[in-house]
C-alpha cells in the first residue's frame, strides 16, 4: 500500500493542513508500532526533563508529500545530553557527546536494535547558529525550537511534529513551510542564506529535482548572487554535495539545472557547457548498461567524458577527488584517445592490450559513452568476456618445465593469453603443444 493511499485511509489532505494540525495518525502509521512505543519511551523521559521532544526536516516533509522515509532526525527543546545519560541508564547501550553543539548519539543496545531496527539515535539540543563570516561554519547557542528551525536550509524542511506526551502529532509551521509545501515552492528563508553557507544552493537544486518542485524566481536570484563564492567552500564539502546528486534516482536532472543556473559553471568553469541532452542519454544508458552496484563513480565519469583530460583532471583537483577515481579518468582519457583502434578490424588481442588495466569504472563509463557501435560492442565484450580469459598454463607449470624465473615466463604466459584470445588455440591440448614450442624456442 503506498503512502498516498495510507494517507486517504486516515482520511489526510495536505490542503486542508495548518500550524497545530493533529497528524498524529500519520505519524503513527509511518512509524510502526515498535518504533512508536521506542518514540514514546523517549518522550516520557523528555517529559520528564520538562522538554519536548521532536521530529524534524526531511522526515516530516516526506511524510505529508507521502514519500516514505525511515531517515528521522529529533530534537529536544533541552539538554540533550543530559536526556542521553539518562536514556543510556534506564535503557542500556552507549552515548557519545558533542558538548559544542550539545548533541549526543546513543548506540541502542542488542535488544534495541533488533526491536526497532536502529543502531543508534541522534539526539540534539535544540539551537541557533550566527554566520560570522561567509562559508564558514557558524557559531551556536541553546535555543527554542522555532530558532532551531530557522537555522534550515529551506522552508519545506522547517516542519516539525511534536512527540511529547499531551501533544503527540501536532504539527509545527514556523516559517512558511506548510504553505510552499502545499504549493511545491523551494525557497530558502533568508536572503542571507547562500551567504552563510553556499553549499545550499547545490542542496536546492537537487531537492527541486528529486521533490519535482520549483525553486522561486527569489531564490534563483539570491542563488546567481551568490556564485563567486562557492570559490571560498572546499573541495571537500562541493564534492560531498555532488556525491549526493550522484546518488539520486535522476541526476542528470540536477546537473543539467546546476548548470542551468550557473552553479556548475561557478565550481569549475570547465563545467559550464556540459550538453544536457547528452547527459540525459547517457545517464539513463548507464542505469541500463552499468555492472556496478553504486552507480554514482559512473555518472561522474560520464558528467566529465565530454571533457579534455586536462579540465577534467583539473575538475578532480577542485573536488579532491581520490587518486582512484581520478586514476579511472586518466584511464577513459587515454582509451577516447585510441578509439579508432577499438574498431571492427581490432582482434580480441588488441582489445585486451588497450584495455587491459581499466578499472570497472572506466569500463563501464566507455560502454555508455562511446557513440561508435563497433567500438562499443568491442568494449563490451572485453568487460563481459574478453578480460577473464587466461590460459590454463599458469607460473607454476612454466618453472616446473625447467623456465628461470624472469621475463621470459611473463612473456610466455602473455602469448599463450593472446593465442587463446585471437583463436590461435582452443583446447588445452594445443596450449600444451604452443607451451613446448615457446619454450624450446626461447
Ligand atoms: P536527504 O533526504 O537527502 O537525506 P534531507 O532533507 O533529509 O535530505 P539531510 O542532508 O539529511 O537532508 O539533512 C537533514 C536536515 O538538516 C535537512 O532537513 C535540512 O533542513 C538540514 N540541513 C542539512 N544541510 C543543511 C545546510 N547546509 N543548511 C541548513 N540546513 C541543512
Amino acid at each position: 500500500m503506498s503512502n498516498n493511499d495510507v494517507k486517504s485511509i486516515l482520511g489526510f489532505d495536505l490542503m486542508s493542513l495548518h500550524s497545530f494540525s493533529d497528524i498524529s495518525s500519520l505519524v503513527e502509521h509511518a512509524l510502526g508500532s515498535e518504533l512508536l512505543s521506542f518514540i514514546n519511551d523517549i518522550s516520557i523521559k523528555t517529559d520528564e526533563n520538562d522538554a519536548d521532544l521532536y521530529i524534524v526536516g526531511g522526515f516530516v516533509r516526506d511524510l505529508l508529500l507521502g514519500r516514505p522515509s525511515m531517515d528521522f532526525d529529533l530534537v529536544i527543546d533541552g539538554d540533550a545530553i543530559r536526556l542521553s545519560n539518562e536514556l543510556v541508564s534506564e535503557f542500556g547501550g552507549e552515548v557519545t557527546i558533542h558538548r559544542r553543539f550539545g548533541t549526543a548519539k546513543w548506540y541502542l543496545s542488542e535488544e534495541l536494535v533488533s526491536a526497532t531496527g536502529l543502531n543508534s539515535l541522534d539526539l540534539v539540543s535544540s539551537r541557533s547558529e550566527s554566520y560570522d563570516k561567509p562559508a564558514q561554519l557558524p557559531d551556536v547557542k541553546p535555543d527554542s525550537i522555532k530558532w532551531d528551525l530557522q537555522r534550515r536550509d529551506f522552508t519545506v524542511n522547517t516542519l516539525a511534529v511534536n512527540l511529547s506526551p499531551g501533544k503527540f502529532g501536532e504539527l509545527v509551521d514556523c516559517w512558511g513551510g506548510l504553505e510552499d509545501l502545499k504549493t511545491n515552492l523551494l525557497q530558502v528563508l533568508h536572503s542571507r542564506s547562500f551567504i552563510d553557507d553556499p553549499t545550499r544552493m547545490l542542496r536546492a537544486v537537487r531537492l527541486e529535482q528529486r521533490l519535482d518542485f520549483n525553486i522561486t524566481d527569489d531564490t534563483v536570484q539570491l542563488m546567481v548572487a551568490s556564485l563567486p563564492l562557492l570559490d571560498d567552500v572546499s573541495g571537500d564539502r562541493i564534492r560531498h554535495e555532488i556525491e549526493k546528486i550522484l546518488h539520486e534516482e535522476c541526476p542528470e536532472a540536477v546537473l543539467v539545472r546546476l548548470q542551468e543556473i550557473g552553479v556548475a559553471g561557478a565550481i569549475h568553469s570547465s563545467m559550464a557547457y556540459i550538453v544536457g541532452e547528452w547527459l540525459e542519454t547517457k545517464f539513463a544508458l548507464a542505469r541500463e548498461y552499468s555492472l556496478l552496484a553504486d552507480i554514482a563513480p559512473v555518472y561522474f565519469g560520464l558528467w566529465l567524458y565530454s571533457l579534455s583530460i586536462d579540465e577534467s583532471l583539473s575538475v578532480c583537483n577542485r573536488l579532491q577527488v581520490s587518486t582512484k577515481a581520478e586514476e579511472s579518468l586518466r584511464q577513459i582519457g587515454r582509451v577516447k584517445s585510441i578509439l579508432s583502434e577499438l574498431d571492427a578490424s581490432a582482434n580480441p588481442s588488441d582489445v585486451v592490450r588497450n584495455l587491459d588495466d581499466l578499472s570497472d569504472i572506466a569500463l563501464d563509463v566507455l560502454v555508455v559513452a562511446v557513440d561508435s557501435q563497433d567500438v562499443r560492442k568491442n568494449i563490451e565484450k572485453f568487460r563481459n568476456e574478453l578480460r577473464f580469459i587466461q590460459p590454463v598454463t599458469n607460473g607454476n607449470d612454466l618453472l616446473e618445465l625447467g623456465l628461470m624465473p624472469g621475463p621470459d615466463l611473463g612473456r610466455i604466459l602473455l602469448r599463450l593469453k593472446m593465442a587463446w584470445l585471437d583463436g590461435e588455440i582452443s583446447s588445452k591440448e594445443e596450449e600444451r603443444v604452443l607451451v613446448e614450442a615457446l619454450v624450446a624456442e626461447r
